[in-house]
């Protein structure tokens, strides 16, 4: 175990472990959280209850999550010192423990020179000076001087994909006459392509040696007052990525795995990343897939019972797609920018960009986190919706296999999105619903919980 410092490793439960590709959970597994910033500590508190609700009425106290609360972020400036928005024995501990969660966390938008330690509202400057104190809860001002610590989590961590299942909910408003056909798991490239984040600033040295390199040396041609981006795909992240796409089409009976690219623009980027996966499912998934290509030149159309189809479409027609004919997609694997662009429209296609769930997945450690920000001007006010980290919890349920009590917080959310008693962003959109408060919301889930218990029992 690692030495501790501000973290508290409690005695009453164990150690996930991960032994030949596979996670071995204890009945009282300890999983490292924090809530994170602005109205994550709402939010977390309604998605703790519900979890902890769930595995209860699920196992009947044969089974318990431990707790074990870390810092990043705004809150690790309070644990720590002024300078530690990610501390390492944050990482070590997501290391360690396996499975984690967390909360939404501040990254300050460029040209924002301050931030509330406190509810993580965002101000510039006033009239040159710095403001006194934040105009919102009054606490102390700090100067940001970090770049993303989401981006830090995933990369420190090598949690190469991001995992973003969209579906739709009963009762759930959203722009599409048949939201039920959209039924998709995204897995979205997490370390590279424009994550790499190599860019040179128009008119900078660095900037000025690469113009001259591409343009003298390797005779490309292009404006010299160009800002330079480098998007690296490689093959090694490629074929991870995609080879956990299909092993979950395997193990969850998916019937496809679509690979979204430009390789008609990019090729060997984009066309490499298609190029690459096709060669992992022949090579590593042989008996188990059918390329699309095979379906037509051997088998006449006619999927054998039981096999992945693996196919490959331009990213900008699928998004057409999705919207004209979504039942024919079903885990798609994306490098990241197109997974980034693709995830937020398929999940608002459904009316669940509030409440979409997501997980940073890499070999045997996932960190499961809601897919919005902080919210921060409802900070503290018990006001915003829990749905995505409770789904983001759901998903690492899943994870550990507690499938029951998975299935149990599905149902318990579905009867009280069909009570209409729901929290205000959802309430506005949804004639005759109630507005509840984010505790009420989750304390209701509860409830429900208790009486769909025999649905799901293990
Ligand atoms: P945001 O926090 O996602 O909020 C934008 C708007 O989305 C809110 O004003 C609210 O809409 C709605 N919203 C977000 N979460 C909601 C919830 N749980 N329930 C109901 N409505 C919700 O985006 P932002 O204001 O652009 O970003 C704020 C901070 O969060 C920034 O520092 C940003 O970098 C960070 N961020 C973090 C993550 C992450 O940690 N994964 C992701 C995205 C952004 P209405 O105003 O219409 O009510």
């Amino acid at each position: 175990m690692a030495n501790y410092k501000k973290i508290k490793v409690p005695t009453n439960g164990e150690k996930i472990s991960y032994k030949d590709g596979k996670l071995s959970v204890p009945n009282n597994p300890i999983i490292p959280y924090f809530p994170g910033d602005g109205t994550g500590l709402d939010l977390w508190k309604a998605t703790q209850v519900v979890l902890d609700g769930a595995v209860l009425h699920a196992y009947g106290g044969k089974r318990k999550i431990v707790w074990m609360e870390v810092a990043a972020g705004l809150t690790s400036l309070k644990w720590y010192d002024k300078d530690t928005v990610l501390p390492e024995e944050t990482l070590e501990a997501f290391k360690e423990f396996r499975v984690s969660i967390k909360g939404p966390l501040t990254t300050p938008v460029g040209g924002h020179k301050f931030v509330c330690l406190d509810c993580s509202k965002e101000q510039n400057e006033v009239a040159g000076k710095r403001p006194e104190k934040c105009v919102q809860c009054k606490s102390e001002w700090i100067t940001p001087r970090f770049r993303s610590v989401n981006v830090g989590i995933r990369q420190k961590l090598d949690l190469y994909a991001c995992v973003r299942p969209v579906r739709w909910y009963q009762g759930v408003p959203c722009p599409v006459k048949e939201p039920q056909k959209l039924d998709i798991v995204i897995f979205r490239e997490n370390t590279e392509d424009v994550y790499a984040g190599i860019e040179f600033e128009k008119g900078t040295p660095d900037q000025k040696q690469v113009y001259e390199f591409l343009t003298k040396t390797m005779k490309k041609n292009f404006r010299e007052d160009s800002g330079i981006g480098i998007k690296p795909i490689s093959e090694t992240g490629s074929k991870r990525l995609i080879r956990m796409a299909i092993q979950y089409a395997v193990d969850h009976k998916k019937p496809s795995v679509t690979m979204i690219h430009k390789g008609n623009i990019q090729k060997f980027t984009e066309g490499a990343f298609r190029d690459w996966g096709y060669e992992v499912a022949k090579t590593e998934f042989r008996d188990k897939i059918v390329t699309e290509q095979e379906l037509w030149d051997d088998l006449n159309g006619k999927m054998p019972a039981g096999k992945v189809l693996i196919k490959d479409r331009i990213a900008d027609q699928t998004f057409q797609q999705l919207l004209l004919r979504p039942d024919e997609y079903s885990v798609l694997a994306t490098p990241n920018l197109n997974g980034d662009y693709l995830s937020d429209a398929a999940a608002a296609q459904v009316g669940g960009l509030g409440i979409a769930p997501g997980a940073n997945i890499g070999d045997g450690i996932a960190c499961f986190e809601a897919t919005h920000g902080t919210a921060p001007k409802y900070t503290n006010l018990d006001k915003v919706n829990p749905g995505s980290l409770i789904l983001s919890g759901v998903m690492m349920l899943e994870h550990m296999g507690w499938v029951e009590a998975a299935k149990l917080i599905i149902k318990g959310l579905e009867k009280q999105i069909a009570s209409k008693r729901v929290t205000y962003d959802l309430e506005r959109q949804m004639p005759g619903a109630t507005t509840v408060k984010t505790s009420q919301f989750g304390a209701e889930i509860v409830k429900n919980m208790e009486s769909l218990r025999e649905t799901v029992a293990a």
